[in-house]
């Protein structure tokens, strides 16, 4: 079974991050949506709190959540995964990326980055985006799956 592993913090989880996550889906037997807990990073939501908007929009078998606070490639060996799906929007994105993905294959050579290609409709989508626009108690039903919208208001709106 060939197993991916698509890490990040969201905060909370985007239509751009779902579009990636289904695709890998399409791509690998299997998929962990892994919520990376960074305490350095001051987050909306907790890491329970994000692993639960997650299930709420994801209802594919094959597609898993989970959360883990150490090494991302300690994680994948333990799970036997192969890859590691990452979502890319601009170019911008690119450095930091490939900069995790180099250091990621020298701690764990057999551990493959697959990026894919944000869609033309997400490519300015981010979690502190939408967070902003709530928190100014603009629109972000376009921005987040339908089921977490509320949740998101209740959280952010007027959070300014
Ligand atoms: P953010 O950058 O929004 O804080 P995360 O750290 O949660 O997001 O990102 C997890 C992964 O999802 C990263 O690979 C990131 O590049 C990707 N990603 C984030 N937003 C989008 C988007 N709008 N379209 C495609 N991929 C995305």
């Amino acid at each position: 079974m060939r197993i991916a592993i698509c890490p990040g913090s969201f905060d909370p989880v985007t239509l751009g991050h779902l579009d990636i996550i289904e695709r890998a889906g399409e791509l690998f037997d299997k998929v962990i949506v892994l919520v990376m807990s960074n305490s350095a990073k001051k987050s909306a939501f907790t890491v329970e709190e994000r692993i639960a908007l997650l299930e709420k929009c994801i209802d594919k078998p094959n597609i898993k959540v989970d959360t883990y606070s150490g090494l991302l490639v300690d994680y994948a060996k333990e799970k036997g995964a192969v890859a590691i799906v990452k979502g890319l929007r601009a170019v911008s994105d690119f450095d930091y990326e490939f900069q995790q993905a180099l250091i990621n294959k020298s701690l764990f050579p057999k551990i493959e980055t697959v990026f894919l290609t944000a869609k033309g409709q997400n490519m300015f989508l981010s979690s502190s985006m939408v967070k902003e626009v709530c928190s100014l108690n603009g629109d972000i039903s376009s921005y987040v799956p339908k089921a977490i919208v509320n949740d998101i208001y209740l959280r952010c709106k007027g959070e300014k």
